[in-house]
């Protein structure tokens, strides 16, 4: 069933785009929602803005820092209860050629986009792991596939290779302890980390065009059945798997 009645779900980098899309699809399903993002206050506005049937609350959280990260872990379920579903999606970008990357940036990718998932991963995992069951959705993209010719983001490209092959190692050690662990790859959505990209270099986005077989980018709640589907009990046979949905980009 695609039910997330009664489920405690956390998305992380909610406060806006994709997560904040995500977010609220877990909702609509019936799942109480911790919006856990390191800006708390628009993660405020974005929890007030979901408040429907269920509940929906902000937490503050920098997934890159262990001792954030387990913080938020026991608020959320203090406040809603245990987690049956993590979204891991807080992710960010910096684009430069590579020969010119300083270290610090580098680092910095790395450090939401990998450590962030593994951390969030880590600590929900234990949790789930305990009680036997849980689901986890890593947020890759199609860059962890395929290099976006002319974007130059070797940092990126790496961590999101990365995410799928960390969504496939844990979901085979946690295969047969009732916690699976999926990852979505999202070609190019209109968002502000896309839109940042394109007011930096606006000849990009015919490029993408070209490239993308739809001929359109894609919109953000576009993922949002998507991620209800690996995130209940619709998808109990999946485990490991990262899903592309790119406008036939990768293809
Ligand atoms: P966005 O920049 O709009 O939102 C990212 C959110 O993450 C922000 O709310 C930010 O505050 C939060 N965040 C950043 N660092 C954090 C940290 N250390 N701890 C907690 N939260 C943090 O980005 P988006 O476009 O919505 O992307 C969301 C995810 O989807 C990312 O992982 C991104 O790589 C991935 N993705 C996006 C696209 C796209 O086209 N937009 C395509 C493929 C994959």
């Amino acid at each position: 069933s695609f039910s997330l009645e009664g489920d405690v779900a956390v998305v992380t980098g909610a406060a806006q785009g994709l997560g904040k899309q995500m977010a609220a699809a877990l909702a609509e399903m019936g799942a109480d929602v911790a919006i856990a993002d390191v800006n708390h206050s628009k993660a405020s506005e974005t929890a007030a803005g979901l408040g429907g049937e269920t509940e929906a609350i902000a937490v503050e959280v920098d997934v890159t820092d262990e001792a954030s990260v387990e913080a938020m872990v026991e608020a959320v379920t203090d406040r809603l209860g245990p987690i049956d579903v993590l979204v891991n999606n807080a992710g960010i970008v910096e684009n430069s050629p590579a020969e010119e990357t300083p270290i610090e940036s580098w680092r910095r990718v790395l450090a939401v986009n990998l450590d962030g998932v593994f951390l969030c991963a880590k600590h929900v995992g234990q949790q789930m792991l305990d009680r036997g069951e849980g689901r986890i959705v890593n947020i890759s993209s199609m860059s962890g596939f395929d290099v976006n010719v002319p974007q130059k983001q070797a940092s990126y490209n790496a961590t999101k290779a990365g995410v799928s092959m960390l969504t496939k190692s844990l979901a085979v050690e946690w295969a047969d302890r009732g916690v699976r662990v999926n990852a979505i790859a999202p070609g190019y959505m209109r968002t502000d980390l896309v839109d940042e990209v394109l007011e930096e270099n606006p000849e990009m986005e015919e490029t993408w065009l070209e490239n993308t077989p739809m001929g359109r980018l894609g919109r953000p709640e576009e993922l949002q059945e998507l991620v209800v589907y690996l995130a209940s009990d619709a998808s109990s046979y999946m485990t490991g798997s990262t899903v592309v949905m790119d406008g036939g980009y990768t293809s």
